[in-house]
């Protein structure tokens, strides 16, 4: 189909400059736009009852012939218009109010389709059968109906736009213009999945003719638009794989240093991941790998690994994490792993002296810093790196996707390595991350225990905060975590500061509590996690901060307060702080849910500890635009496609897409498709 100008639309039959209007609010600018304006649901209207059987409280279709009309005149204004009609079983009354003009649409003998519900009133108290301002259309011999006697499209409207008006709208372009669209599938990609041709789709979309073909239609749709998605991600990815990047050499020795140092082996997975990774370093294309592992799979030996080979290669290694907190986690934890090397290693975060960030940043300047580990505050448009080697980002889902681009921007094509602990369900690594190679931990370090996790309410709090004493007494620690800082008129939820005041007065009186929360300046921050660390607090009452990272072995419970208030996927990450040694290790929501959602999150929690069940279960709980929080990639865009429930599509999309795209002369061999993209790639 040619390209649609703006103006457009407004020579449809039964569009004009006004209605044009109206339609840009929907977001039609266009033909295209008009026929891609895919109804929010459907109602089926195509089922007939005999007038002598139909009772009120349902809406139901007759067909019926006018016997007879009657116009009430009630002032200048106001009027009542009562049509009769029969269908030979019976007969039934349709009444509209001050619509006088419909006296000259009526007509006695002409046949009606009629969608409305009978007049109760009417009905019980006068045995009359009445509706009140149905959904009429005159049956024709030569010309189909499309507002009743049929499955009809329901579309989502605005002010000033009708079911009625739309569906007249669509159903006239399509009759007029939709001939002219051209399908751009290839056609080898048709035949082989036995799809139907884009016109009969978009027409089945909108006035489907039975159920089998509307399912072609919108399988054929859905495909259409996770191919092209995935044809938009793929291009990325190879045109990645086609740039030039730093070659690493192999640093086996250095590597194996490192190794003797553990106090453990690699599992086979940390193993298999490592080997993807050290093949990409070694390759001169850039590395763009998502590595995913559950909390606590062991992916920071990983990274450290890959940061000693880019080091040992001469270049500068950079670690970047989500918050404060997790950053110095990873500087305190790195440095201890590393001690043994001679590198030296920087922390950069916001929170510095301006004096010493100077120094710092001269370091790396310089080439004297070989290690950089930070929070945003690594982006920073003054920082001069000397030869990035290898970007390291950890916890993928706090960072925009943006975000990443951009920090590659501070070197020269250095190779990437995203890791996220949110282990994404394979569809939608694919949808999202297309433009990654992906490495999975699907394994634990052995000996872990799956943390037992239970859900109570209020009235076992007593109960619940003796078990986490005798824990105490036998020398382990503690997380409690709050929604709140401070207490709240607003908001019925416990606060850090009431926790800690009700358990040191009541329950824990005779133990060392401590507070920890984002408003702490970062000394108080410092102090407190490393003398948890060091075992000198034994409650360690929070908010979400410790959500991420933190790693405390010694730390094997952990009690949510208000676990209500969380999301399934923070709950799971919380959780992963405890149950990082052999010790069994448990986790004690207390909550008090109000919502199905609420109650489906606590119960999964339970049932569970597998991330990437968690992670699904989520998605199928919020749907992938709230996943993500904000709108990445078109994803929430998808009009047809489900991402969670179109797997198999998806996976054909994938597949045809990384098979074209191999073939570096497919835009030519594939015009149609190639300016398709073209015109779609603003979006993506
Ligand atoms: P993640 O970053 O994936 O959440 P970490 O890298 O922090 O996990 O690892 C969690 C804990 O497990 C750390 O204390 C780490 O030293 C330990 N660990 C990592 N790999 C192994 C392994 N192969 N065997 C035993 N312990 C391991
Ligand atoms: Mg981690």
């Amino acid at each position: 189909m040619s390209k649609t100008k703006q103006g457009d639309i407004r020579y449809l039959t039964g569009v004009g400059p006004k209605f044009e209007k109206r339609l840009n609010k929907l977001g039609i600018n266009s033909l295209k736009d008009l026929f891609y304006y895919f109804p929010r649901t459907y109602e089926d209207r195509g089922d007939f009852k005999e007038i002598r059987f139909i009772r009120p409280a349902q809406e139901v279709s007759i067909q019926a012939e006018v016997l007879d009309k009657e116009l009430i005149r009630r002032g200048k204004y106001k009027s009542i218009f009562k049509v009769t009609l029969s269908d030979g079983t019976d007969t039934v009354v349709c009444t509209w109010f001050n619509q006088a003009y419909l006296k000259d649409v009526f007509e006695k003998g002409d046949k009606y389709n009629l969608y409305g519900e009978l007049n109760k009133e009417s009905f019980f108290k006068y045995n009359k059968k009445e509706i009140v301002n149905p959904v009429y259309e005159k049956v024709e011999e030569d010309s189909p109906t499309i507002h009743t006697g049929r499955v009809v499209p329901i579309y989502s409207l605005t002010e000033g736009i009708t079911q009625k008006r739309l569906r007249y709208i669509i159903y006239q372009a399509i009759k007029e213009h939709l001939k002219k669209m051209d399908d751009f599938l290839p056609a080898y990609i048709i035949n082989k999945y036995d799809y139907i041709e884009i016109r009969k789709a978009i027409l089945n979309m909108h006035f489907p003719q039975d159920r089998k073909i509307f399912i072609q239609a919108r399988n054929r749709l859905a495909f259409q638009e996770l191919f092209l998605f995935q044809i938009a991600m793929q291009k990325k990815k190879k045109s990645y794989q086609r740039q030039k990047g730093i070659q690493h050499s192999a640093v086996s020795d250095t590597i194996n240093h490192l190794l003797q140092d553990l106090h453990f082996d690699l599992t086979e997975a940390q193993k298999n991941v490592w080997g993807q990774i050290k093949a990409d370093m070694e390759n001169i294309h850039p590395m763009q790998r998502l590595l995913q592992g559950d909390v606590g799979s062991g992916k920071t030996v990983i990274a450290v690994m890959s940061l000693i080979k880019t080091i040992e290669n001469g270049y500068q290694g950079i670690m970047m994490a989500p918050t404060e907190i997790l950053a110095e986690q990873h500087y305190i934890k790195i440095k201890k792993l590393l001690k043994n090397f001679n590198y030296n290693i920087e922390l950069l975060i916001g929170g510095i002296k301006d004096s010493k960030k100077e120094k710092i940043m001269e370091r790396i300047k310089n080439n004297e810093a070989d290690l950089i580990i930070g929070t945003h505050a690594l982006f920073q448009k003054d920082i001069d790196y000397s030869e990035i080697g290898l970007i390291v980002i950890d916890e993928q889902h706090r960072f925009g996707v943006e975000q990443r681009y951009e920090l590659k921007q501070k070197g020269e094509n250095p190779d990437l390595l995203v890791m996220t602990a949110t282990p994404i369900p394979r569809s939608l690594a694919l949808t999202l991350y297309g433009d990654l190679d992906l490495s999975i931990i699907d394994e634990m370090p052995p000996g872990r225990k799956p943390v037992i996790t239970t859900w109570r309410t209020e009235k076992s709090r007593s109960k619940i905060y003796n078990f986490v004493k005798d824990k105490i007494e036998e020398g382990e620690q503690t997380y409690v975590v709050c929604p709140l800082i401070e207490p709240s008129d607003d908001l019925e939820a416990y606060s850090v500061t009431e926790i800690k005041e009700m358990l040191s007065n009541n329950y824990l009186s005779e133990f060392n509590i401590e507070a920890l929360h984002g408003q702490l300046n970062n000394n108080e921050k410092n102090r407190i996690m490393s003398d948890f660390v060091d075992q000198k607090i034994d409650v360690l009452i929070s908010t979400t901060v410790i959500e991420v990272g933190v790693d405390v072995k010694t730390a094997n419970v952990m009690v949510i307060e208000n676990a209500e208030r969380f999301g399934l996927a923070q709950l799971h990450q919380l959780r992963g702080r405890v149950g990082r040694s052999e010790s069994q290790a448990y986790c004690i929501m207390i909550a008090n849910p109000k919502t199905e959602e609420a109650k489906k999150r606590l119960e999964v929690m339970t049932e569970t500890n597998d991330g990437f069940r968690i992670s699904e279960a989520d998605l199928e709980i919020r749907g992938p635009g709230e996943f993500f929080g904000t709108k990445q990639h078109g994803v929430t865009d998808l009009k047809v496609a489900d991402i969670l429930k179109d797997r198999k599509i998806l996976a054909k999309a994938n597949k045809e897409a990384n098979n074209l795209t191999n073939d570096k002369d497919w835009p030519k061999k594939h015009s149609d498709l190639s300016n398709k993209l073209k015109e779609l790639e603003i979006i993506i």
